[in-house]
């Protein structure tokens, strides 16, 4: 007989979280730890949704999206989670550039950068004084008409090789277009930009296990393997979830699934008003990845100097649409040493990412599918020589994920990374406004995507789902001991 993953689940609880990316973890854990009752339900085997991890024989566990966040993430983390685990959040040591404007080597800090912009590019001081003090201002409730593009022409113009410096990570952090709103760049920016790059030491998994002990302790009831398939919404009020068969009753909904699966799919138009059905169906969704996983033989060692992030380009000229095509130029290798994983057999792994089209992958019929596959494994090898010599020779596995992969975990429409662009983020806040108890926390364009992102936005969520449920005037019963299916 198959398992009933949702066996422990009660009938009722006060809130429902769909998904456990980090936006959803960290939702389910502060309405926990505020003493409500939690179920957390999953649709994939693992808990983490993007920040997730896989194992392949040998010893190797290769990390989906643990390439950098900022360092603000100490503080979410200590906050929303516990000290234990922000003290594992360590700043990696360097990032590199190399392409055919400028090869260089940095913290990837205001400092740092500063130093490089004027004694490098040539700037004047009180340019990019001006430049990170305008960046750094910038907030939501700004003017969202000004666009990066002009933003950049404000303060160097024509210097295509400065636009590449600054822009580059935060394109392939987001797939952010100089055409985007001035702020998006500006906050994501600034947030790097305060203190450098962190990453989690210990890996993905052990971040996970960690949260996911953490919801234990708070009560929250785990169900994996639960994919839900309806909201369901009863005179402007949320009433319960379909899942697996079953019908659970809650006040409140927390999705963290994709914005428009949430909206269209597993609520339906019927429940909201025509022009919010109309500006959710404008929303564009983000754009995808794929990524190449290799992993040194046992007994090779990576010369630390080539850094922890390498952002490479072949092409002569920064462009985003570039950085989208399926004729790769640019590639961002993270590099994995042994101490990513103290705890673990010391290995050396490589992951190569690159913004990608879903429609450009989802076309292909299978055999095309896994020529472009292979092929994307060789163009990545080839290119990395540049930086790992005899790579071939030295690399114990190898293997590619595309937007079709990224879909099929995470069940994000067109595999989309960073969930939509930007205007999603005024939809999924509208959505209590439309139906009592239904609220969205996850990747909506820049400002509330990545690691630390989703984290805060789960935590903004979470705040306001707490107010709720203390102003009805339903008794609320104790939170039980957590279980897990
Ligand atoms: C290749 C790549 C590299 C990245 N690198 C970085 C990086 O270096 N630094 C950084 O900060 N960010 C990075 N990111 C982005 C970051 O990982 C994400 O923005 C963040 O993890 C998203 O969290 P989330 O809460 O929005 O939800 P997601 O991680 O998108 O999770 C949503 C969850 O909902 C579940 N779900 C969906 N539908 C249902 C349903 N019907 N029922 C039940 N469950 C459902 C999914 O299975 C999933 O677990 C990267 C992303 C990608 C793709």
């Amino acid at each position: 007989m198959p398992k009933d993953f949702l066996k422990a689940a009660r009938d009722e609880y006060d809130v429902i979280v769909i998904g456990s990316g980090l936006a959803g973890l960290t939702a389910a854990n502060l309405l926990g730890r505020a003493g409500h009752r939690v179920l957390l339900l999953e649709q994939h085997y693992k808990l983490g949704g993007l920040a997730t991890w896989f194992k392949r024989p040998g010893g190797h566990i290769f990390d989906i999206s643990l390439h950098g966040f900022p360092y603000g993430m100490i503080k979410s983390c200590g906050r929303y989670w516990s000290r234990e685990l922000a003290d594992h959040i360590v700043p990696l040591k360097s990032i590199r550039f190399d392409n055919p404007m400028f090869s260089l080597t940095t913290t990837y800090n205001r400092e740092d950068f500063t130093q490089l912009l004027t004694a490098r590019f040539g700037i004047a001081p009180e340019t990019v004084k001006a430049f990170f003090d305008t960046a750094r201002g910038m907030n939501f409730y700004d003017d969202q008409s000004l666009t990066t593009r002009q933003l950049f022409d404000r303060f160097f113009p024509g210097r295509d090789d400065v636009v590449r410096l600054l822009m580059e990570p935060i394109v392939y952090a987001n797939g952010s277009t100089l055409e985007d709103p001035a702020l998006t760049y500006g906050i994501v920016f600034s947030n790097f930009m305060s203190k450098g790059v962190y990453t989690f030491e210990g890996g993905t998994d052990l971040l996970i296990g960690m949260m996911h002990d953490t919801l234990r302790r708070n009560g929250v009831d785990v169900c994996i393997r639960c994919p839900v398939q309806r909201i369901e919404v009863d005179n402007g009020q949320v009433r319960a979830v379909g899942v697996a068969g079953r019908r659970i009753r809650t006040r409140a909904v927390v999705s963290n699934a994709n914005l428009l699966t949430t909206v269209l799919g597993m609520v339906g138009e019927q429940a909201f008003d025509p022009r919010f059905v109309e500006q959710a169906k404008a929303v564009r969704l983000n754009n995808s990845s794929t990524q190449v996983y290799m992993a040194l033989n046992a007994d090779e060692r990576l010369d630390e100097s080539i850094g922890d992030l390498l952002f490479s380009s072949t092409a002569p000229e920064f462009r985003t649409d570039l950085l989208l095509s399926r004729n790769i130029t640019s590639r961002t290798f993270s590099f994995y040493y042994p101490r990513t994983r103290p705890q673990g057999r010391p290995r050396c792994l490589i992951v190569s990412s690159t913004n990608a089209e879903y429609d450009d992958w989802a076309r292909l019929n299978e055999a095309d599918y896994q020529a472009g596959k292979q092929d994307l494994v060789e163009t990545t090898l080839d290119a990395l020589e540049k930086y790992v010599p005899n790579v071939r020779s030295r690399m114990a596995y190898v293997e590619a994920a595309t937007p079709r992969t990224f879909a099929h975990y995470t069940a994000h429409a067109a595999g989309a990374s960073f969930g939509t662009k930007f205007e999603g983020l005024a939809v999924s806040r509208g959505l209590p406004e439309q139906v009592r108890g239904l609220y969205h926390a996850g990747s909506v364009g820049i400002i509330m995507s990545g690691w630390l992102g989703a984290i805060n936005y789960g935590a903004i969520v979470a705040n306001d789902v707490d107010a709720l449920l203390m102003k009805s005037s339903q008794p609320m019963q104790p939170a039980g001991q957590g279980t897990v299916t």
